[in-house]
């Protein structure tokens, strides 16, 4: 570590990477934390901020999974679009989520600064844009997320969409000037050292294999210590399996690739001027330049794991798609991670029953959410705060197990498909659209030279005889059948 009083990201993560240590010995405390994911972190960074004795244990290491494979976007919301939102719980409830949503956001905001995390390169701003031509929603939706939601928009037209980011793929956007980004990782191990410092103590390699959540004291076990706590807070997410099969069963695993290319030069800003996120509607790509020059490019989603090297070339002809001036980039690194989607598309946040917690299902937009999670569950442990209830009408609903994984694998095919199809209906639309354009306008042109070429009737001078015209012959009467002729 350097002699500086505030140490570097680097060094934090390799400190991290040294301190860790395996449980070896029984312990006693508060609350015992399951799993050091964004989630997990963030519930003992809080609940040690209120001044409870914590212990996280963790089965791998720190932000093994999608916690430290994220691309930092922090936007308020959740995995469920704002008008199902409604449809499920009504206006005043819905409101009141997304107003947590945007505390979250702003949480992540509040921690990540640069003296708490040095080197965490917070960026503002990101773009929802839309593969379909949906204008005539744009303006509902802006009203809605403005007036009713109270979060800053600006709504685009396709010709600023597509002034900044070059492509006909996309057609109006929202963009949420108080949304931003930072460097996913750093942000996870500021996390964990910043608990670290308020006395939670993380243990990784310990993988849990029961709780007995039966009795005021719960009683957790793991291969080489056994652990006494008043609440345990289930952040296992997709691979909790053993301790809570039940729950781990509400889950579908969906794992979501990333990749970064080599620098790329002027031929990065000529297709794309913007410097924040970049998502569209549908959830398929989501992408911002990094490091001045590089594009970092999330996209191909499976229901199983694999390895992220063979998404490569999927996210090469998805950003050759997109955006076909930049040609075939060339990829230097790869790299995937596991979400956890519910049923419902809403996040597990709350009590399951006295003592037993859960903060898992946060899907694709996990930093808000799950520092959203990590305050209302300290504060409900600790204060007695039920705003988690909130959340009660997302009950657990069964994600289908290993039969729902493959279903769930058809579903996101259908989906992209089905995605997919519409843009493409959208472009040619459009296409359409210029093109009976461009006929018209040939017709209009085409009437105006034939009025110019045309001779000019003058009107007689006044007292002139009028012209006559050719009297049509004197109508005969009809023939009928057997007259002569
Ligand atoms: C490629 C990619 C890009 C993303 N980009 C964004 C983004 O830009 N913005 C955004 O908001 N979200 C993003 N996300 C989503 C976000 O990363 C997740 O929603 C979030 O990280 C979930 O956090 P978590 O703590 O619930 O889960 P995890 O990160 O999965 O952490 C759970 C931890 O629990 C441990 N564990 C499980 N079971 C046990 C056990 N029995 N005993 C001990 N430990 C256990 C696991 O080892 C794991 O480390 C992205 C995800 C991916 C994959």
């Amino acid at each position: 570590m350097s002699e500086t009083s505030t140490p570097s990201a680097e060094e934090l993560e390799v400190a991290a990477v040294r301190a860790r240590t395996r449980l070896s010995f029984d312990l006693d405390v508060d609350v015992c934390v399951i799993g050091a994911g964004l989630a997990g972190l963030t519930v003992a960074l809080e609940c040690a901020r209120l001044g409870a004795s914590v212990a996280v244990l963790e089965g791998r290491q720190i932000g093994w999974n999608a916690s430290g494979h994220q691309l930092g976007t922090v936007m308020p919301g959740f995995s469920l679009g704002l008008d199902d939102l409604i449809a499920r719980v009504g206006l005043e409830s819905a409101r009141e989520l997304w107003a947590l949503s945007r505390e979250g956001a702003e949480f992540v905001r509040g921690n990540a600064r640069e003296e708490l995390m040095p080197g965490i390169s917070l960026s503002e701003g990101a773009l929802e844009v839309s593969n379909v031509d949906a204008g005539d929603q744009l303006i509902r939706r802006l009203q809605m997320l403005a007036e009713d939601f109270e979060t800053e928009v600006e709504g685009w037209q396709v010709d600023r969409v597509r002034q900044t980011l070059v492509t006909d793929r996309y057609f109006h956007g929202i963009y949420y000037p108080k949304a931003f980004q930072l460097d996913g990782r750093k942000y996870l191990f500021g996390l964990a050292s910043a608990a670290r410092r308020v006395g939670a103590r993380i243990f990784e390699d310990t993988p849990v294999v029961s709780v007995d959540s039966s009795g005021i004291r719960k009683r957790i076990v793991t291969p080489s210590a056994r652990l006494r706590a008043a609440h345990v807070v289930l952040a296992g997410n997709v691979h909790l399996g053993a301790p809570a099969r039940r729950l781990w069963e509400t889950l579908l695993p969906v794992w979501r690739y990333a990749a970064v290319t080599v620098p790329l030069g002027n031929r990065l800003d000529e297709v794309i001027g913007f410097k924040g996120s970049v998502s569209d509607s549908d959830g398929i790509d989501h992408f911002r330049i990094v490091e001045g020059n590089r594009l970092m490019w999330a996209s191909p989603e499976t229901t199983w794991a694999m390895r992220p090297q063979l998404f490569a070339g999927a996210i090469q002809r998805r950003i050759r798609t997109i955006f076909p001036k930049l040609g075939t980039v060339e990829i230097t690194e790869t790299w995937g991670g596991a979400v956890g989607q519910t049923v419902h598309g809403m996040p597990q946040i709350g009590q399951l029953r006295k003592g037993l917690w859960v903060a898992s299902g946060f899907g694709r937009q996990g930093l808000n959410t799950s520092a959203m999670a990590g305050q209302l569950i300290a504060r409900g442990i600790l204060w007695g705060d039920e705003r988690w209830r909130l959340f009660s009408p997302f009950e657990l609903v069964y994600a289908g197990g290993a039969s729902g994984r493959v279903a769930g694998f058809f579903v996101g095919l259908w989906g992209r498909g089905s995605s997919a199809a519409a843009g493409m209906l959208a472009r040619q639309r459009e296409r359409t659209r210029v093109q009976e354009g461009l006929r018209e306008a040939r017709i209009a042109e085409a009437n105006r030279v034939a009025a110019l070429r045309a001779p000019v009737r003058r009107p007689p001078p006044p007292g002139a005889p009028r012209p006559v015209r050719p009297q049509p012959p004197p109508a005969q009467p009809d023939r009928k059948e057997g007259e002569g002729g």
